[in-house]
């Protein structure tokens, strides 16, 4: 590929041809509490954090993942994505449902043995988030009309045994409160994702491995690791 033939991440969007092209992918961390405590972090209602992954490693419905290199502990994490469509900063709880274009389900895949020694070591996560393959996701689901998910069930499934399976209404940090949160650290502008946390139940895969991921309403997942 010369670097005229490079392109935006864009992902489908359901009843359209149009795609959404994606600017910025932003993750919640620890925000379900059983996930939390299984990271061995305490889930109080500590102030939501965030972090980032490169928009490149967007892959979408039906991909074949390459496992990376330099880990041996390849976790999924079954998330909510809401899909950003209009631009806000400070923006109220009340207010924030006006951002969002529409929603997605999710893998964030994390290198969790680069995350842990990040961790020991006091370093940035992006090792461990941030690779070819680390962000899947559905088509988007237009949230015009009523749907604004706050309950609903999110799993994932390996090889069809249920691995993640949580309910929507377990987040801690709602899906309004943590736009308002985030839009008071960055000004979100259309093209952007946010990956609002796992549930309990993350675990690795290796190649080989097929994976189905779903919230109830939203939309379904498969890739396969290879
Ligand atoms: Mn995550």
């Amino acid at each position: 590929m010369n670097i005229f033939e490079v392109s935006q991440p864009k992902v489908k969007i359901e009843g359209g041809e149009q795609r959404f092209p994606v600017r910025r992918i932003y993750c919640v961390g620890r925000n379900y509490a059983a996930h939390s405590r299984e990271m061995g972090a305490d889930p109080d209602r500590e102030a939501p954090f965030f972090f980032l992954k490169a928009t490149d490693t967007i892959v979408e419905d039906g991909a074949r993942i390459a496992y990376p290199p330099r880990t041996n502990d390849l976790h999924h994490e079954v998330e909510l994505v809401v899909a950003i469509g209009a631009a806000g900063r400070d923006v109220a709880i009340r207010d924030a449902r006006s951002l969002i274009l529409g929603y997605a389900v999710g893998i964030d895949f994390t290198r969790r043995d680069l995350q842990s020694e990040a961790k020991n070591l006091r370093r940035p996560w992006d090792t461990a988030k941030t690779f070819d393959g680390a962000a899947a996701i559905s088509a988007l689901r237009p949230s015009t009309g009523t749907v604004h998910p706050e309950s609903g069930r999110i799993w994932l499934s390996v090889n069809d045994r249920l691995r993640q399976d949580g309910d929507l209404r377990q987040l801690i940090w709602s899906v309004p409160e943590t736009i308002a949160e985030l839009s008071t650290l960055f000004a979100l502008a259309p093209g952007d994702l946010v990956y609002t946390g796992t549930p309990a139940g993350v675990a690795a895969v290796v190649p080989g491995d097929r994976i189905s991921a779903a919230v109830e309403g939203i939309g379904e997942l498969h890739v396969d690791i290879c």
